[in-house]
């Protein structure tokens, strides 16, 4: 089984530059209206932003009563929070994205950290293949990372590995848990119900590599771990990368449905939130999403996901395009064989149109041109193409800001000092993703909410949170605190 690393890659982050369609010089009133009713339809208005947050925070309440509602609201069994001035050597293993990444993490007291890292590609093959072949997978590219950084394990210790594994996990402790459904793409034969943790462990202990699955981890959660570490004041971990998802500190009086120990008062609460609105209660979905929603591999699931997640952008952004195209309002309709495949225009390619600052729009031709191959475009043509990339990117910015308002006015956080920590590459490279947001604040909570709350990339939620929750558990054998 081959595992070939691949390398990270650097993007600077800008600023949108907005396009303004009153500017657009139209072909005719035909494409004028279509532009008006895309406008219309992809628009969150300040009110509708507050009624999906109102409706987001009764679903909170609903999945914190009981199991088996459609914000699952899990209980991680992370409790207790940390000061920074945690210490040691631990593995993580990060899987449930775009890439698998093998990071080991030295603490060194103080918020310091350093750390080294591998990502792999996994083969779409394996995720929707054999779940045993999966894990083996995971198992050696965690053994060729021992190796291609010379980490030996002496007698017969075991190296203590946090397990990023970011799919909805019923969890039964610290280091157990079921898997719920599988999301963004994966699909791995015969999973759903079993432990992700004894897969692990069992492809290490064939393998005889001297590693223990200590804690089981969601993203969301490490992501507010790792934030954790360096601002002792972050309530709440985002992603915003492939997929989305919250995590948030929650007093354990208020979840009904916590059977355990209520020794401790807080307890981390992975929400799953990127499942809202199943029930298509609120959330304004247009005919774009729908046709995206059932060409994907989960239709029906992850409804607030599939309007924000970097996975499907693009692909809303596609659906958008043919759509025009197909009424002769774009391109002259033109087509290209590249857009007519599905999941073709990256989300990326969104974030460098909103960024390009040139008058003839010259970046998105290049994307239209040279990547898509389209012949000619006009810069009308151009000038629609980011104002409907403008159109999604905003609205998932401002669906991201519904749901973390929901949280800060559930938990009061609002109104005191309180640090958001948000990991994904949509929240890294997406121009103006965290401006959005904050506007997005400002409309539900007033202008004050600028000075108490701040938002801040966490880099490496998955990486370093999953070490420090490994050094929770390990502190802490039982998982309480
Ligand atoms: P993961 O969620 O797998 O941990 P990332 O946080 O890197 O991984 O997110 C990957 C997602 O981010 C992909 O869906 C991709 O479309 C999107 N993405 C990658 N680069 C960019 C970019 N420059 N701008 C916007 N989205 C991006
Ligand atoms: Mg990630």
């Amino acid at each position: 089984m081959s595992s070939t690393p691949i390398a990270s890659k650097i993007i600077p982050k800008a600023s949108r530059v907005k396009i303004d369609p009153a500017q657009i010089e139209y072909t005719s009133d035909k494409q004028k209206n279509a532009v008006q009713a895309l406008i219309d339809e992809f628009t969150i208005s300040p009110e509708l932003l507050k009624d999906i947050k109102n409706n987001f925070m009764e679903g909170m309440q609903k999945g914190l009563k009981k199991d088996g509602e459609t914000l699952a609201m899990i209980t991680s069994y992370v409790m207790g929070r940390l000061d920074g001035s945690e210490v040691g050597s631990y593995l993580a293993l990060d899987v449930g994205g775009t890439n698998l990444r093998v990071v080991s993490v030295h603490l060194t007291g103080g918020g310091e950290i350093s750390t080294r890292q591998t990502k792999y590609r996994i083969d779409e093959k394996l995720k929707v293949g054999d779940a045993k072949a999966l894990f083996d997978f995971m198992a050696v590219c965690v053994d060729n990372f021992l190796d291609e950084h010379q980490i030996v394990v002496r007698g017969d210790t075991q190296i203590e590995l946090g397990f990023t594994f970011s799919f909805p996990v019923l969890q039964t402790s610290i280091n157990r848990g079921t898997l719920i459904s599988w999301t963004k793409g994966f699909n791995a034969a015969g999973m759903v119900g079993k432990d992700p943790v004894a897969y692990l462990q069992d492809a290490f202990n064939r393998r005889h590599i001297p590693v223990r699955v200590a804690a089981l981890v969601n993203d969301t959660v490490g992501t507010l771990l790792a934030h954790a570490y360096h601002h002792p004041d972050t309530v709440m971990g985002v992603i915003l990368g492939t997929g989305c998802n919250g995590a948030y500190i929650e007093q354990i009086s208020n979840i009904e449905k916590w059977k355990g120990d209520a020794a401790a008062k807080e307890m981390v609460i992975n929400m799953e939130f990127g499942a809202f609105d199943k029930e298509r209660a609120i959330l304004p979905l247009t005919m774009f999403d729908n046709k995206m929603d059932r060409k994907s591999v989960n239709p029906n699931k992850q409804i607030l996901e599939k309007m924000i997640a970097g996975m499907y952008l693009g692909e809303i952004t596609r659906n958008v395009l043919l759509n025009l195209i197909d009424r002769r309002l774009l391109f002259e309709g033109h087509i290209s064989p590249d857009l007519n495949q599905m999941w073709t225009f990256e989300t990326a390619y969104m974030s460098t149109i909103e960024a390009d600052a040139s008058p003839t729009l010259h970046a998105t031709r290049k994307i239209l041109e040279s990547t898509l191959s389209f012949p000619a475009t006009s810069l009308n043509d151009r000038q629609i193409v980011k104002l409907v990339v403008e159109l999604v990117g905003k609205r998932a910015a401002r669906l991201s800001a519904a749901a973390v308002a929901g949280i800060l006015e559930h938990t009061g956080a609002w109104k005191q000092k309180s640090a958001i920590g948000i990991d994904g590459s949509l929240f890294e490279y997406y121009p103006s993703f965290d401006t959005d947001i904050m506007d997005g604040l400002e409309e539900v909570f007033g202008a004050a909410v600028r000075k108490n709350i701040s938002i801040g990339l966490a880099q490496d939620g998955s990486g370093v949170g999953a070490a420090l929750c490994a050094l929770l558990a390990a502190k802490h054998s039982n998982g309480v605190v």
